[in-house]
């Protein structure tokens, strides 16, 4: 069995650099490490719609931005299938099987879904869509008989729910289904960037995020501006480092080799680190370095969205071509379910025959 990727974004808002740490810089690298059969890649635009169904120009508008901060990180149509979620029926067909084999209740406890039920005041009025999405991003990742899904922390509950159904599928209707392995980033910080205002998780959907595509003076504002310990206020003072984004950024971003290009006083983040809890050392200073790193990371990104930006028609061909390669893979998995299922009437001669013997 081959080594395959699935994962993707809901096209909710241009990527941010919780994007970037938490999925896509991996997902690049695993593309071009060469040990991956396949990998497809996703713009789930029918999950957005299960939170903004009476918004469906922001879905559309922003299938085009996804794409772009796609190939801007270098995620390559050559080596990677992008694809467009709605354009795959096939995974609507899987969805409404899979449902036969979940609980209400163990929806009900997905804590992801738990806290973006909340977020999204659906309390009393939860779609039935949104409640089920862990359901569809199974069918997503089995469709592909992804063995690996790179992706955040948030995601965990939904790779397990998948592994629940594989398994469940596999026992029921006979081996059929591949059962994922989550890929989390390696650096801890990475694994749920906060926002720029200090809550738990930079979202789109909470507007606390620098953008991929963010220009120069647009970082620069929001580092400036950004959470840090609201205890420091004096240069003076001893300050936090733990739960300050601003060197929560700089675990996620900063090399050494900043230090000798922007910061030549420190050597280390560490030493940088100890200096700001012993006191001395001011915000602002802290926030230029971090400035300097980000615009370092992003200026490339931003360069090349501009240059794709110039032909935005062969954009929508790369995933009309992606989704094309993409549907013949769900149909293939479609028609193993099928026959595994026993819904494959019409192409199972022996059935046929053996209804005929029946009656004969
Ligand atoms: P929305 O608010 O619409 O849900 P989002 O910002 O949460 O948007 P998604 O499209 O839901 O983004 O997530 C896409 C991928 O990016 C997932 O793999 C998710 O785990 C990862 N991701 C999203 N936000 C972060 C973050 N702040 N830190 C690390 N990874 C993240
Ligand atoms: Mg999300």
């Amino acid at each position: 069995m081959g080594k395959i990727i699935l994962t993707g974004d809901r096209p909710t808002g241009k990527l941010h650099i919780g994007h970037y740490v938490g999925s896509l810089k991996r997902r690049v690298e695993l593309q071009n490490s060469g040990e991956y059969d396949k990998i497809f890649i996703m713009i789930a635009d029918a999950q957005a719609l299960t939170d903004n169904a009476d918004n469906p120009d922001k879905v559309r508008q922003n299938i085009i931005e996804v794409a772009l901060d796609y190939l801007a990180c270098g995620l390559d149509p050559a080596k990677s299938t992008l694809f467009i979620q709605s354009q795959i029926s096939e995974l609507c067909e899987l969805s409404f099987y899979y449902m036969n084999l979940v609980t209400v209740s163990r929806l009900q406890r997905n804590p992801t879904v738990k806290a973006e039920i909340q977020m999204r005041n659906f309390e009393n009025s939860i779609p039935v869509g949104f409640f089920t999405y862990p359901i569809s991003q199974a069918s997503d990742i089995t469709a592909f008989k992804a063995t690996t899904v790179p992706v955040g922390e948030d995601q965990e509950p939904m790779i397990e729910q998948t592994r629940e159904i594989v398994r469940k599928f596999n026992s029921v209707y006979g081996d059929t289904l591949v059962e994922p392995d989550i890929l989390l980033p390696d650096n801890k910080v990475c694994l749920r960037l906060p926002g720029t205002d200090g809550k738990a998780k930079m979202s789109k959907s909470l507007g606390n995020c620098i953008y991929l595509s963010e220009e120069p003076e647009d970082i620069r504002k929001k580092v400036m501006s950004m959470y840090t310990d609201p205890d420091h206020l004096k240069v003076e003072d001893p300050g936090k480092v733990e739960g300050n984004c601003v060197f929560t950024y700089l675990d996620a971003f900063c090399r050494p080799e900043h230090f000798g290009r922007y910061l030549t006083d420190y050597n280390t983040l560490d030493e940088l680190k100890d200096h700001y809890r012993r006191g001395g050392l001011g915000d602002v200073k802290v926030k230029k370095f971090l400035n300097a790193v980000l615009q370092e990371e992003l200026e490339p990104i931003r360069n090349r969205r501009k240059e794709f930006q110039k032909d935005i028609p062969y954009i929508y061909q790369v995933l009309q071509n992606g989704s094309r390669m993409a549907q013949e893979a769900a149909a293939a998995t479609l028609s193993d379910v099928k026959k595994a299922m026993k819904i494959n009437y019409f192409d199972d001669l022996e059935l046929i025959s053996s209804q005929s013997e029946r009656y004969r």
